[in-house]
């Protein structure tokens, strides 16, 4: 799709008019279709009047709003490169993206603007902080709207020029800027379109955050383009999600693998009036089969689908398409069109792996990032000469092309000679009927073996429960060298704000503990 991104998400927008466009799911405020238009076009114009130009950084800090799709697509619109920001973020994490990423512009929100203050302070070369609601010193977004500024003429070419500039989770390592272009999120969006059909009369809740790739694609982008009204929560909450799902008549989710937990497994869901609702989607971390299964049945709908993909992948690579009634269990999807997939052997990735066999997972097509902002190193390292990039994932496909993602490479446990994937002791972990949260990680006994340890989280009437029962549990059910053979409770599972396991920091506590 070539042209910029705020004409492919909202070239249609007049067109839909009254429409509602956005809904706070907390207080109820709403904007239409014709106002999100008219406001990002404002919002351009005044950015553009106060001096941004073609090529400058905006970084953009704030939860999930009404506002932040007219801030993201008007900055855009006036030519800048978004880099969105976790509104978690603390000062100094925040401080050393708009380092990395030269951002000149901050748009933030009242509560938020101490910790953008001491960022830009930290940092320097930040030409002005605006907030999206009211706060004294500071130009407001809504001041914007009443501009008078000429709107900017800028010519985007949208296969060079970066739209957005997120950064991944950081599940591995430190989080990268990834330099995705108008082109490569307008084709993603193009090769989605027909398997996730959302359009008008469509409700999507939008809970998780906007500012990561599956959420600004799933929930801002994807919905806004076809004329569907987003309903939209700060963070999440159980409570307040199920109420807002019952209250707007939600007939979409996208969700990561922790909601489909609570969805299958909490005692709240049941109170509420559900039957809106008509698909789940889940992504951004593995999924156990048997789960969503539990989830699907238990609200009476058609069974999860997944999606696969990641923040360089713009970031779709696979889904299962809503039209398919019963796919396979346990699949993140099909191949999209124009994509190329291979998966070569995790021992010789010079070679494919044998058809059916578990090797890494490598893509190549439009949807490839354009690279990771200032790391020429880490760019050679995941995009190949021939354009293949190396996901890090491992995965394998059936002779129907369905694609399995089974874990990441890099986290594979090496059991005497055996390969054990965390993610499928976890969700083995979860279908004990005690077991809230489960995380597993390698760590190395006393002869120096590398084993499968679990970290649990008990649920509610679990008080008696002992690692030895969760550990037979488990023995009972895989083969002997998949074993978890340490286990310890822990209160929470520490995850990233998209729902992924961090399991480096478990690591990092298990080190600490050694010492
Ligand atoms: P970093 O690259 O900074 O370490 P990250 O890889 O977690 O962080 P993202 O781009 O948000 O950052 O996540 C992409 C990863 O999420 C994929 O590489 C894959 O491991 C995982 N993932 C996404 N969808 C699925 C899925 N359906 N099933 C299993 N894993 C998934
Ligand atoms: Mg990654």
């Amino acid at each position: 799709l070539d042209v910029p991104i705020h004409e492919a998400v909202l070239g249609e927008a007049a067109g839909f008019g009254d429409t509602v466009a956005l809904i706070d799911g907390t207080n109820g405020m709403s904007l239409t279709y014709a106002q999100l238009d008219g406001f990002h076009r404002r919002i351009a114009a005044a950015l553009a009047e106060a001096g941004l130009r073609k090529g400058d950084v905006l970084a953009l800090h704030s939860p999930n709003t009404i506002a932040y799709p007219a801030v993201f697509y008007g900055a855009t619109r006036a030519g800048a490169s978004v880099t969105t920001v976790h509104p978690l973020a603390t000062a100094e994490e925040f401080a050393k993206q708009l380092a990395d990423s030269g951002a000149q512009w901050i748009v933030t929100v009242s509560p938020l603007l101490e910790t953008a203050r001491r960022a830009a302070e930290l940092t320097g070369g930040v030409q002005e902080i605006y907030v999206c609601d009211q706060a004294e010193g500071h130009t407001s977004i809504l001041d914007m709207l009443s501009s008078t500024a000429p709107e900017p003429a800028v010519a985007i070419d949208p296969g060079e020029d970066v739209a957005a500039l997120p950064y991944s989770s950081g599940t591995t390592g430190t989080p990268k800027g990834v330099m995705l272009t108008h082109r490569s999120i307008g084709t993603n969006l193009e090769q989605l379109r027909p398997f996730i059909p959302m359009g008008e009369g469509d409700r999507i809740l939008a809970v998780l955050p906007f500012f990561h790739i599956y959420g600004l694609t799933a929930l801002m982008n994807a919905p806004l383009r076809c004329g569907s009204t987003v309903v939209v929560l700060p963070r999440f909450d159980l409570a307040q999600f199920l109420e807002a799902i019952q209250t707007h008549r939600i007939t979409g989710l996208y969700v990561a693998p922790p909601i489909v937990l609570a969805l299958a497994k909490h005692p709240l869901v049941g109170e509420y009036d559900l039957s809106s609702l008509r698909y789940i989607v889940s992504a951004a971390a593995p999924l156990d089969a048997e789960l969503a299964v539990a989830c699907s049945t238990r609200l009476g709908l058609p069974p999860v689908r997944q999606a696969y993909g990641m923040t360089e992948l713009s970031p779709g690579t696979h889904v299962v398409p809503l039209s398919v009634e019963e796919p396979p269990a346990g699949t993140v999807g099909k191949l999209l069109p124009n994509t190329e997939m291979r998966i070569v052997s995790l021992e010789d990735p010079a070679q494919d792996a044998e058809p059916g066999t578990d090797g890494e997972i490598l893509i190549r097509g439009p949807q490839v990032m354009k690279g990771y902002l200032g790391r020429p190193d880490a760019t050679a390292d995941m995009i190949d000469a021939d354009g293949w990039v190396h996901t890090g994932d491992v995965g394998r496909t059936d002779e129907d092309g369905w694609l399995y993602v089974v874990d990441r490479v890099k986290e594979l446990i090496k059991y005497k000679g055996y390969q054990v994937a965390p993610a499928e002791l976890e969700a083995l972990l979860l279908t004990h009927e005690h077991v809230a949260d489960a995380a597993v990680i390698g760590v190395y006994d006393a002869d120096g073996n590398e084993v499968p340890k679990a970290f649990l989280v008990r649920g509610p009437a679990a008080d008696g429960l002992t690692t030895d029962e969760v550990m037979a549990y488990v023995a009972e059910r895989v083969s002997p060298y998949k074993k978890v053979r340490q286990a310890e409770f822990i209160g929470a599972v520490p995850r990233a704000a998209s729902g992924k396991i961090l399991r480096r920091e478990l690591r990092d506590r298990e080190k600490t503990e050694e010492q």
